[in-house]
């Protein structure tokens, strides 16, 4: 990783300037806000890709959609490709992005009992497991997936000014590199630039505030959250996210910031991340992660073990 003077120096003009970014906490107290552990996260796409796209085509977006957070200049964190391999998303330490093409549910698992399905105005869900102790490591992100809704949207590549292509029959239209880059602002941390019924309770924005209501954006505010990659919703076609602003940039500098750069750079030891005192503790007791599905909160108790964002259209 190579970061000057330079960098540090847009570090301090993004920080000055940051208006608009809400990292996801845990939810002890007032929540510590979640990062990951090391200085790359690994995201492997699932081989079967989208029907939507030839695959190539697929993970060349994924590549471009990672590329648009990596060239921020002042964090170190780095989003790694791994190649595609036949995977689903599970709570397993490796971080998929799935496309659902045969029911938008995620399958069952031990995090997952009984089937969970969502939103069908949902174009993707991120799930984003963390260490929810209210110890040192509290907020430590150990696995996420982004699962992607095939059956609802047609992923696209939408060319500015040109005519877009047809959906198929019954679908909305996405661009994919648009969608993917603000789950992906998800998968490192992030969450909405304001408050709707599936934000969290422990949503602060980077002065300790709550953030707005979507409803109620205050005027002078409304185009740094509007035009923010990690703004909670998206137009059929819109392409607005696949450039990172300042204000999603200053927030992924806030959690990984050049001069605390651990310089791991390591595929996720869930073991090792969830050891305690020399002794390792079960996924699922005090050093588990934690999650509240932000689709379903009736649900949120019995399922403690998910977050998730949608992402309407
Ligand atoms: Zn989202």
């Amino acid at each position: 990783m190579i970061r000057s003077a330079l960098a540090l120096g847009l570090l301090v003009v993004l920080a000055g300037d940051a208006d608009a970014y809400v990292r996801t906490r845990s939810s002890h107290g007032t929540g510590n806000p979640s990062a990951w552990p090391g200085t790359c996260v690994f995201v492997m796409p699932d081989s079967a890709g989208s029907p939507d796209l030839p695959s190539d085509q697929v993970f060349s977006i994924i590549q471009k959609s990672m590329a648009n957070w990596n060239t921020n200049g002042c964090s170190y964190l780095q989003l790694m490709y791994d190649q595609p391999t036949v995977h689903d998303a599970h709570y397993d330490g490796t971080n998929v992005i799935k496309f659902r093409t045969d029911k938008w549910c995620h399958p069952i698992d031990p995090q997952n009992t009984p089937e969970v399905c969502y939103s069908e105005q949902a174009a993707a869900i991120t799930s984003v497991f963390m260490i929810n102790d209210g110890e040192p490591a509290d907020g430590t992100i150990l696995d996420a997936d982004i699962e992607v809704n095939n059956l609802n949207f047609t992923f696209v590549v939408i060319t500015p000014g040109a005519t877009p292509p047809v959906p198929r029959i019954g679908t909305s239209i996405a661009d994919l590199e648009n969608t993917l880059t603000h789950e992906l602002g998800h998968l490192q941390g992030l969450s909405h630039t304001c408050k709707d019924a599936a934000s969290f309770p422990n949503d602060v924005d980077e002065n300790g505030n709550p953030p707005p209501s979507c409803d109620a954006i205050p005027a002078d505010e409304v185009l740094k959250i509007k035009e923010a990659t990690m703004y909670n919703f998206a137009s059929p076609g819109e392409t607005i996210k696949r450039s990172p602003t300042d204000d999603d940039l200053a927030g992924i500098c806030n959690a990984y910031p050049v001069a605390k750069n651990p310089n791991m750079c390591t595929h996720t030891d869930l073991a090792k991340l969830t050891q305690r005192g020399g002794c390792e503790l079960g996924a699922f007791r005090d050093a588990a992660p934690f999650g509240v599905p932000a689709l379903l909160l009736a649900l949120a108790f019995a399922l403690r073990l998910r977050r998730r964002h949608r992402d309407c259209t």
